[in-house]
């Protein structure tokens, strides 16, 4: 591990004036990706700002509107415990128990889970070429190991995918994403913007600024509809998915009024695409809805040689979470 600094922060603005105009600046909450890639120098900050004793950004509050504030440290497992999440936003408290184990999920935060780095092999392997890891050196995964990699969104540059279940449910549930900038400004930011598919700069997970911190995710009320959250991987936990599905289907009679679904593990981002739910919208529930939802899902995908069953997957998971949701 190289050397670094260390500020503990009192304030969420004091963090981000104590990151303003340091490129090597990072924050640190739960730390269970950071560390790890500091640790084999895939991550080398100077500086780290610990915000872990700000007070008052750990907390779950109802907004105004009916829906929840969740503060960005916030720990995963007492997200997925808290009573509201339980009743009333089920999608996400079960895509938080399908991720990582109770330790992680005791030590790792709502903000962390958004900026987790992929699990790509090659980016955890400093001698292997790695666009993610250093830019321009190319990317090991395409035709190497590619068993885990996107299928959709991306390109020659960069094939991973983002690992987070937390973020797929947000994604199905609208979320949006608080942030302080290091200037002082706060903005929101819709999650359908947060995370970046890897176009020229794959280096770049999400639409964060340096020195950016993120300070909350709000969640609007839920839209009606049964909420589901199903994940395929390879052993039943402690496993990044290789398909996941967050559903939430408004259905009557084995009718579908509205769906909304996001999907994890197939691209760079969690995968949302509005041709699909409009396919379902007013539709019988039945085999050739699900698989008019999954043809605008999978538009254009492609498979790596390895990851080409999550093409066949995706579309036996859709079918399976959508039928059960509608109750057919
Ligand atoms: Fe790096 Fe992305 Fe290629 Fe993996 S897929 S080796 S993260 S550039």
């Amino acid at each position: 591990m190289k050397a670094f600094t260390y500020e503990r922060a009192a304030t969420a603005e004091a963090a981000a004036a104590m990151a303003a105009g340091r490129a090597g600046a990072r924050y640190i909450a739960g730390g269970t990706n950071l560390l790890d890639l500091m640790k084999i120098q895939v991550e080398a900050p100077e500086h780290l700002v610990d915000i872990n004793r700000i007070p008052g950004l750990d907390r779950i509050e109802p907004t105004p509107e009916g829906g929840l504030r969740i503060g960005t440290l916030v720990r995963n497992g007492d997200l997925a415990a808290d009573p509201q999440v339980r009743s009333r936003y089920p999608v996400l408290a079960r895509s938080l128990l399908a991720g990582a184990t109770g330790q992680l999920r005791n030590k790792a935060t709502t903000g962390g889970n958004l900026l987790q780095r992929t699990r790509c092999y090659y980016f955890y392997d400093p001698s292997k070429p790695c666009n993610k890891r250093r830019p321009g050196s190319g990317c090991a995964a395409i035709g190497g190991f590619n068993r885990i990699h996107a299928v959709v969104g991306a390109n020659e540059q960069c094939i991973a995918v983002h690992p987070s279940d937390m973020a797929v449910a947000m994604r199905a549930l609208d979320a949006q994403v608080e942030t302080l900038q290091p200037q002082g400004g706060r903005r929101v930011i819709p999650i359908a913007d947060f995370h970046r598919l890897p176009g020229d700069t794959p280096q770049q997970d999400a639409n964060l600024q340096p020195g950016e911190l993120i300070t909350a995710v709000t969640l609007p009320p839920p839209p009606p509809g049964v909420q589901l959250y199903r994940k395929v991987r390879d052993r039943a936990s402690y496993a990044f998915a290789l398909v996941s599905v967050a559903a939430i289907v408004d259905a009557q009679a084995g009718t579908i009024r509205q769906a909304r679904m996001a999907f994890g593990g197939l691209a760079h981002q969690p995968w949302r695409v509005a041709a699909a739910e409009d396919a379902l919208a007013g539709r019988r529930a039945d085999a050739a809805a699900f698989d008019a939802a999954a043809d605008a899902v999978l538009q254009g995908a492609r498979g790596q040689g390895h990851n080409d069953f999550k093409i066949p997957l995706t579309r036996r998971v859709l079918a399976g979470v959508l039928a059960e949701a509608a109750g057919v």
